[in-house]
């Protein structure tokens, strides 16, 4: 009933183990995907030091298959288990990491041999772990995905805090049997197990637990925030480092089996719920509605009881900051906010298609990982599309995840008939990977191809006349439109470091002649709002 298979290598050429248990012993993908059973997608270890999902997953796999009283728990779930996601940091484990973790005693490295730490990488895709994991994901197109982690952070007595993407990544309808369904019956069942299970505890101030715990709304680049994305319930487990290894690892297995019961009872009016939801994302009244790329919480909360411990706060007289001291484990319950209202903050209108230029090689074959539908132009075809025009770009001052992002700029959107070579996709948004399309795509999208560096060729000035030649057409330019001249005057007025900056002025003239390169500054994406446009660039297209 179970098979080992492998998604992928590593960056080292290690395997990346893959178990599908299915009681029916159907391991083809169209078999599992074509039964009435939910497919349940469980990663560990894409943090190797956090290794409790690898223990527990294996534990509970076991005890389904050779207890008979727990093998009725597969009458309608196929059981995907990736254990160890990130191989290569497993092996390069060590003593010395993570060591304020209550064990086990050697732990694996964060990061894989890449240094990148893998569950930053779901949108961006450079690491072949995570490319691996791309296709396999939109292959079986799970039902269900559980992320195994453990957590730093403050202490208080929950074994297991979580995230779930309940607070706008997914449908209305998939949110709210995601919380009245699955949560409720998760809290319930794990708060007569051990211990209430609480949100993941990110205090609104730092040290400060009174200020109470925020959540949020975090982009597709965390795993479980990108199988939200895809309209998945995504269900993160934080288990706690300084309880024991043992106890961490048991309340896991708990978590994943209550989470088999409920599938187990739940899986026909799951994958009826995630069926309506895909039409309805496909549908062109989805598009109408604005769609949130970004959120923000609003200044609203409810107050709950948190089960900290008791502790104190001193001036360090070392760092010169305030030192948390949990020094008694005395439990206290601390009537505190909760602020769990995530609002929108930066919204699209996701337009009929977005038009890829051929030679975005690199992310058109990542889209594909993406498990996005696409068509090509047959030949090359004039199409008259929305660009966005991007002004004052600022990149961040340090590479994160070894990419120089772009932080902010502005945008002006603008109607161009311009030429797309043939071999340009076509990506249609009428697919239940709209929202993912739109994060992928949209110039303002935090964690799109732009904000990660892969546009940041077009945002350069390539070709600049020297100085002595600007001189002259900045003169011809004078004369043509005598205008020009008071408008620089006021320019420099309110801006005395530019006024003191020739190269600045000139280029001041040479971004607006007739000789400055048409491309700069126009993010090279095309969309397409129109149903009709589109239908008639269809014509053009293939598979
Ligand atoms: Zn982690």
């Amino acid at each position: 009933m179970v098979k080992l298979a492998f998604i992928g290598k590593t960056a080292q050429g290690r395997d990346i183990p893959f178990l599908i248990v299915n009681k029916d012993k159907k391991f083809d993908v169209q078999a599992v995907k074509n039964s009435a059973k939910a497919t349940l997608l469980i990663q560990a270890c894409i943090h190797p030091g956090e290794p409790d999902g690898k223990d527990a997953g294996l534990l509970l796999i076991r005890d389904i298959l050779t207890k008979p009283e727990l093998l009725s728990l597969l009458d309608n779930v196929t059981i995907l288990f990736l254990p160890m996601m990130n191989p290569d940091g497993h092996e390069n484990n060590s003593i010395y990491n993570r060591v304020f973790q209550n064990g086990p005693r050697e732990k694996g490295c964060r990061t894989s041999a890449q240094d990148l730490n893998l569950n930053r990488d779901f949108s961006k895709a450079d690491s072949p772990e995570i490319k691996s994991w791309l296709k396999m994901y939109h292959h079986w197109n799970p039902d269900f995905f559980i992320d195994c982690h453990v957590t730093d952070g403050a202490d208080y007595q929950y074994i297991i805090t979580y995230n779930f993407g309940i607070f706008g990544n997914m449908t209305p309808g998939v949110t709210r049997w995601a919380k009245d369904t699955y949560l409720s019956f998760i809290e319930k069942q794990m708060k007569k197990f051990s211990k209430p299970i609480s949100y993941y505890v990110e205090f609104n101030k730092t040290s400060d637990p009174e200020s109470g715990i925020i959540s949020g709304v975090w982009g597709p680049m965390y795993g479980d925030e990108y199988v939200s994305v895809t309209n998945r319930p995504a269900f993160l487990i934080e288990t706690h480092m300084y309880k024991d290894f043992r106890t961490r690892v048991i309340n896991t297995y708990e978590l994943l089996k209550q989470s088999i019961v409920l599938l187990n009872k739940e899986s026909a009016n799951l994958k009826k719920i995630l069926r309506e939801n895909d039409e309805f994302i496909s549908s062109a009244e989805f598009r109408k509605q604005p769609f949130s790329l970004t959120f923000e919480l609003a200044n609203d909360s409810v107050m709950i009881d948190f089960l900290g411990y008791d502790y104190r706060v001193v001036k360090s007289e070392i760092s010169g900051g305030d030192w948390t001291i949990f020094d008694n484990r005395k439990p206290l319950t601390l009537k505190i906010p909760f602020f769990n209202k995530p609002v929108p903050k930066s919204q699209c209108i996701i337009p009929e298609a977005y038009i890829v230029p051929v030679e975005w090689i690199d992310v058109i074959a990542r889209t594909r990982l993406h498990g996005i539908k696409m068509k090509c132009l047959k030949e090359d075809l004039s199409i008259t599309a929305q660009m966005d025009e991007l002004s004052n770009i600022v990149y961040e001052d340090k590479p994160f995840e070894s990419r120089i992002r772009v932080q902010s700029f502005d945008a002006q959107e603008f109607s161009d008939k311009r030429k797309f070579p043939k071999g340009s996709v076509i990506i249609e948004t009428a697919q239940p990977t709209a929202p993912l399309i739109a994060h992928l795509f949209e110039a303002k999208g935090p964690v799109s191809f732009l904000a990660w560096g892969f546009f940041n060729s077009c945002f350069q000035v390539k070709e600049r006349p020297e100085n002595y030649i600007l001189e002259i057409i900045a003169r011809d330019m004078i004369k043509k439109n005598p205008g020009l001249l008071p408008e620089l005057n006021e320019l420099k007025k309110q801006n005395p470091e530019f006024a003191k900056d020739p190269s600045a002025i000139l280029d001041w003239f040479f971004n607006r002649s007739e000789f400055a390169a048409k491309s700069l500054n126009v993010y090279p994406i095309g969309k397409i709002y129109n149903r009709q446009e589109l239908l008639d660039i269809l014509q053009f297209c293939e598979e």
